[in-house]
């Protein structure tokens, strides 16, 4: 659909043909004409189908009547991320260019300073995260009740990082008759519960599925083993095909962004990485070094990479196949964008199979395997496939013992067992500074430099025996099995009873190895009498 035709202002129809817009995408078509009619609006869509500007130019419109008074914006946006903030300013700018908008884009890790003098001239669109927004309300630098326009973004991804409170808060802060344009790429029971108490009558337009994914995208499973390192070769294969421009590397955890990250260094491989614990400054630097080809990989976490506009990613490879399958959807739709051919590959371990088993049903496609065979139902059987995550576990968390880890060897043992130890740990975005405030759910989990460091000696080149003897001494101290003697130890030290009888049986192994064991030598069996 033409834009002509979505009652947009001329200035923002030429700016939109400056932008290079020809047509309208489905979700601009569906949004704007009930956008202009001052509607609230409830947007089911994801990121990739141009759902930005289907708020941006309704809002550019509307903004040409009127200034903003100090501290009194007149519109909000309000985003999960300090990069989705970054990016609608962004489009912003290339949009408003002949609007000459002051724009305040209040994200945590940066100082308030310029934040403040921003809003102090009166900004017409603030831009926010919502905790780094609550605190400058707090501290009596912004009033809400100038807000004409309030923007939600990606409703869900805030309910994941638990900052569905202060989007309540901010809601019941601003003016009755503002209009709400909200959107999401799922409909959770807690974001309908949001729209049900703060849109009025919205006007309902969904473009696509959460579960399908762009046509353009090529998907394909790789087998790996659940070991880390032989992981790892596996990636350093599928990147080093011919043609990989360039590719972001999902990884569940925190941690093992850092752990890939050295290891591509290490191999040679352009790479930057792009987590959540990661001080804005090195963010932006990483993400413009990325956008402009200067670093040509990108390890990154669910969190930090949701919903990047990079228009050319050519590759994604999920290093983890993602515990929630709608985060599937998400990582490998930052390739294939605006029509462009992508490709994106999955490791897929004899332990994740539930888990890309369930992406496959809630996309209702199969993905083929790179090899034409997949894994055996041996090798699964074998590893002992990790479900879903989710209840036993907790988000992102790894089996805490039910699932035989024999598969594996030592080598990833010390990061697995930083998982165990970490994975419930609440974190986030926002597990910082304090704009983005707290994650119940948050994917990403707690870095752990010991563990991450032990996990990287395994496929640092060999340089002789005194590395090799330190990594497996790591190794060894994080084997569960060789720490057992010191606790037996321990509970002896306190006098030996019923209970620790009872265990005798179970502890067996270690009993044995006191003093000789069971291994009684020749000698002693030796008559001492000749025969
Ligand atoms: P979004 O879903 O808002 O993240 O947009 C994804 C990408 O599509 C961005 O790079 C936009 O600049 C681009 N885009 C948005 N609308 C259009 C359009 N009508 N035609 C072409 N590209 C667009």
């Amino acid at each position: 659909m033409s834009f002509a035709d979505l009652g947009l202002s001329p200035k923002v129809l030429s700016a939109v043909q400056a932008a290079g817009y020809e047509t309208a995408t489905p979700i601009q078509a569906q949004a704007i004409p009930y956008a202009m009619m001052g509607r609230d609006v409830l947007g089911i869509a994801q990121t990739g189908t141009g759902k930005t500007a289907s708020f941006v130019l309704p809002m550019l419109t509307k903004l040409e009547q009127g200034r903003a008074r100090a501290r009194m914006p007149r519109s909000l946006i309000l985003e999960p991320t300090r990069e989705l903030a970054a990016q609608v300013a962004d489009e912003i700018e290339v949009l408003g260019k002949q609007h000459k908008l002051t724009v305040a884009l209040l994200i945590g890790g940066v100082s308030y300073d310029e934040q403040d003098k921003k809003l102090d001239r009166g900004a017409d669109i603030v831009i926010a995260t919502p905790g780094r927004l609550l605190d400058h309300f707090q501290r009596g630098k912004l009033l809400l009740n100038g807000i004409q326009v309030l923007v939600v973004d990606e409703a869900d991804r805030m309910l994941d990082m638990g900052f569905i409170p202060d989007i309540e808060k901010i809601c019941k802060r601003l003016p009755f008759t503002r209009q709400t344009l909200f959107f999401s790429a799922t409909m959770p029971a807690e974001i309908q519960r949001l729209v049900n108490n703060f849109l009025h009558q919205p006007a309902r337009v969904e473009v696509a599925q959460r579960s399908s994914a762009a046509t353009t995208i090529k998907q394909r499973l790789a087998k790996a083993p659940v070991e880390a390192k032989g992981k790892r070769e596996v990636l350093r294969e599928l990147m080093r095909a011919e043609n990989v421009k360039n590719a972001i590397i999902f990884c569940n955890r925190k941690k093992d962004v850092g752990i890939v990250l050295r290891s591509l260094q290490r191999h040679g491989f352009n790479a930057g990485g792009l987590h959540g614990d990661m001080d804005q400054r090195t963010r932006t630097a990483t993400l413009e070094g990325f956008r402009d080809g200067s670093i040509t990989f990108l390890a990154a976490s669910d969190v930090a990479a949701r919903g990047l506009d990079i228009p050319a990613v050519s590759h994604v490879f999920n290093y983890d196949v993602p515990i929630h399958p709608e985060d599937y959807v998400h990582r490998i739709g930052r390739t294939g964008r605006a029509g462009r051919e992508g490709f994106a590959a999955t490791l897929v371990t004899p332990k994740e199979i539930k888990a890309i088993k369930a992406i496959e049903k809630m996309m209702d496609q199969e993905i083929p395997w790179l090899d034409g065979e997949g894994l055996s139902e041996n090798e699964v059987e074998e590893a002992g496939s990790d479900d879903k995550g989710g209840r036993r576990r907790g988000r992102g968390g790894r089996s805490r013992g039910g699932a035989k880890k024999s598969a594996g060897g030592g080598s990833d043992r010390a990061p697995e067992k930083a998982v165990e130890a970490k994975s419930e740990a609440p974190v986030s975005e926002s597990a910082k500074p304090a704009d983005d405030k707290p994650a119940q759910k948050s994917v990403d989990d707690q870095p752990n430099d010991k563990a991450a460091k032990s996990a990287e000696k395994d496929d640092k080149p060999k340089k002789g025996r005194g590395s090799s003897d330190k990594s497996s001494s790591d190794r060894r101290s994080s084997d569960k099995s060789s720490s057992r003697p010191e606790k037996s130890a321990k509970s002896d030290k306190g006098g030996r009873n019923d209970k620790s009888n009872k265990n005798d049986k179970k502890k067996g192994d270690n009993e044995k190895v006191r003093g000789m064991g069971d291994h009684v030598p020749a000698f002693m069996m030796r008559s001492v009498r000749p025969s």
